[in-house]
């Protein structure tokens, strides 16, 4: 997967989970990633989970190709599964809060 070579090779020290990233695509490249993601932006998709990050914001660009924008994640980590996809303020992440509801 080119963007997440690309993702790696830019930031070499990256943690799985630690970023989130702003990816402008266009053409068959944007479609292909949007078939792993439904929304504009998510924070679980198909392409956070390839991309090892905690959130992704997809947009659609004219040209072929991509580029791609990687800042630091604003999410706290989840206190069960470690990833940074906890929203500020709680402890676990959405999937995880959902897991431990349906265990109660
Ligand atoms: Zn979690």
């Amino acid at each position: 997967m080119t963007v997440r070579k690309e993702l790696y090779h830019a930031h070499p020290n990256v943690l799985p989970y630690t970023v989130q990233v702003n990816l402008e695509a266009g053409g068959e490249f944007y479609q292909a990633l949007k078939a792993m993601q439904s929304s504009e932006d998510a924070d679980e998709s198909g392409l956070c989970e390839l991309l090892q990050v905690s959130r992704v914001s997809l947009q659609k660009r004219e040209e072929e190709g991509f580029t791609l924008q990687v800042n630091k994640s604003e999410k706290c980590k989840c206190l069960r599964c470690r990833k940074l996809t906890a929203i500020v303020g709680r402890e676990l992440c959405s999937r995880c809060n959902e897991v431990v509801a349906s265990n109660w």
